[in-house]
């Protein structure tokens, strides 16, 4: 079983005096330098010359810096920027700032664990990890509560890197709600073949093979769009708020019959080896390396891939279907 932490488990002390460079200000950076400051912790939020966070940074209170000035000036910093611009951003501006004692600290375990970012000995390298999107990071911690999220330690060279990391996570709410230990490992690759095979890559294949069958047995393509992509939001909200054997109580004996005999026909065998190469592929760093080459082809296949997808039918037809629910314009 997981060793979770908690508010009691964290000794705030451990940032006395230490001031904590947030390099970002997007989704999880907003949250982190403001729940952070908001805890009475010492921040500065490091941003690119120009870029327009800047200002929204600098309106919410917050000390600004380029980034190289706030990796020097930052004892613990915090890579909070898109995981494919790290290890460029690492080396030319956030490298040099480190100094023997500091920290890195990650919010993803991919840059290190594939060692796209190798660091020096000299330093701690730990992650916190909010297992939920930046807006509800602070959200919950203005509301007084906070998001589950996880702490990994790589790298303890004061041997202070898991207090200052229980310590950050404090401050960011975080272990209100509970803080799981995990590693760089497991959270990358568990991170990787969740949206590889099941929450993204999975779950949009599904959806697409069942409205292709639909269409192809000569279905109304409008009514299979609602039967295999629209409303699957029901389903899945039911499964997050109740779990599996809740969603089946919730839906009619009919639909839980067919699930129970037929879900195992469709993720089946073959299914599952596939599921098992994938994992494989992640643990390789075979993935790891086809992405990292990808992007510095700057992304052909990826684009080729994005154009494709966009055109089929349920993408075209589903612009328009949208379009006649009033309650899913923003
Ligand atoms: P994001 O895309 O929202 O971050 C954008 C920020 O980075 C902006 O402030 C942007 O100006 C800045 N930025 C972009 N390129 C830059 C560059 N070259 N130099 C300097 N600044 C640059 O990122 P995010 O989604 O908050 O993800 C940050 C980290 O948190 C990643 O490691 C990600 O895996 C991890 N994470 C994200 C989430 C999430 O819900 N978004 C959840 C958990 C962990
Ligand atoms: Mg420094």
């Amino acid at each position: 079983m997981a060793k979770i932490y908690y508010d009691k488990d964290a000794k705030p002390e451990v940032l006395k005096g230490q001031k904590i460079a947030i390099i970002g200000y997007g989704s999880q950076g907003h949250a982190h330098a403001q729940n952070l400051n908001d805890s009475g912790l010492d921040v500065v939020v490091g941003l690119r010359d120009g870029d327009p966070d800047v200002e929204k940074a600098k309106a919410a209170g917050l000390e600004v810096a380029l980034v190289e000035d706030a990796a020097k000036a930052g004892d613990i910093v915090i890579m909070l920027i898109p995981d494919d611009v790290q290890a460029r951003v690492y080396g030319e501006s956030v490298l040099p700032g480190l100094v023997s004692g500091n920290a890195l600290f990650f919010a993803h375990g991919f840059n290190i664990h594939y060692n796209q970012i190798v660091p020096q000995p000299d330093i701690d390298v730990v992650m916190v990890a909010p297992k939920g999107p930046g807006p509800m990071v602070r959200q919950m911690y203005v509301e007084g509560g906070g998001v589950p999220s996880l702490v990994a330690v790589y790298q303890d060279y004061t041997g202070t890197a898991l207090e200052r990391g229980l310590a950050y996570a404090k401050g960011l709410g975080a272990t209100r709600a509970g803080v799981i230990e995990t590693t760089f490992k497991e959270e990358t690759e568990t991170d990787l073949f969740g949206e590889q095979a099941v929450l993204c890559g999975g779950c949009s294949e599904l959806v697409k093979a069942g409205f292709d069958t639909l269409v192809e047995a000569g279905y109304q393509p409008e009514i299979a769009y609602f039967e295999c992509l629209h409303e699957l939001k029901l389903i899945v909200d039911l499964i997050h708020y109740h779990g599996i054997s809740g969603m089946r109580q919730r839906v009619s004996d009919t639909a839980e019959y067919g699930d129970l005999t037929r879900g195992p026909r469709v993720i089946d065998q073959d299914v599952r080896e596939e599921m098992k190469r994938i994992l494989e592929g992640v643990q390789s760093g075979a993935f790891a390396t086809e992405w990292v080459l990808e992007n510095q082809a700057n992304r052909a296949t990826m684009e080729a891939l994005r154009r494709r997808e966009a055109a089929h039918p349920i993408e075209t037809l589903g612009k328009e279907l949208r379009s006649m629910m009033t309650w899913l314009q923003e």
